[in-house]
């Protein structure tokens, strides 16, 4: 799961990222209006955390671009004005929830969950797709009784997938998602089909009805048996 801190208080900054990387989010930060701007436009998130008082620009301004792409984002608004104005404009604007500043570190990683179990999860805690159940909050994957051992980024490609059934990927997009937003510097995305062939190696030996179909010079599909 990839986030997206826009928030221009270094310390405060780098806090909620340290937070949230311990909680083994992918995270990517943006300490102006531009430079979120490019990356909303650029990239994908599962859940993007949007200050609003920006030095060169207003983060309302950012929810109406997502909203206008089309995007799937899950936003929580972080607010130090807890004004009740910012608050309803930017509910009505689509964020999905709002927390004023200053708040605890554990009530926003429950605000994260929570909204990302609403609109990934149809509100469970787990996923289940053919024989096999995941509880992203747990890392944990079951093939019908029994345990999946995964490694870490198996997992997050595991849930990356399971988020978008039938849906076909391109390895960057995957790439992205599951190393983070610089991995679109490399030559070439040989270190994927490494991590896909064993994932695919222990879905198969465990008797999953899931299967990773490579689509031959573009990526791959997650299709249920
Ligand atoms: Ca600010």
């Amino acid at each position: 799961m990839k986030i997206l801190i826009v928030e221009d208080e270094p310390s405060l900054r780098e806090l909620i990222q340290r937070s949230l990387e311990k909680e083994r989010y992918v995270v990517e930060v943006a300490a102006n209006f531009q430079t979120a701007m490019q990356k909303i436009e650029d990239y994908e998130y599962d859940c993007i955390l949007l200050d609003i008082m920006l030095p060169d620009g207003n983060g309302l301004t950012l929810l109406k671009h997502v909203k206008q792409l089309h995007k799937r984002e899950n936003v929580i608004i972080l607010s130090a004005k807890d004004s009740i104005e910012d608050k309803v404009l930017g509910l009505e604007l689509g964020a999905d929830d709002y927390l004023p500043k200053p708040f605890h570190l554990a009530e926003l990683n429950a605000r994260i969950r929570s909204v990302i179990r609403r609109h990934q999860q149809e509100g469970e805690v787990d996923i289940r797709l053919g024989n096999v159940r995941i509880v992203p909050e747990q890392f944990q994957t079951w093939v019908g009784e029994k345990i999946l051992e995964l490694n870490r980024k198996e997992f997050d490609i595991l849930l990356y997938f399971v988020n978008r059934p039938g849906r076909l990927v391109n390895k960057s997009t995957l790439a992205e998602s599951v190393w983070g937003d610089h991995i679109d510097q490399v030559d070439n995305f040989d270190f994927i089909y490494a991590q896909i062939k064993n994932l695919r190696k222990k879905l198969k030996e465990a008797g999953a009805t899931l299967e990773l179909k490579a689509v031959y010079g573009f990526g791959y599909k997650l299709i249920v048996e």
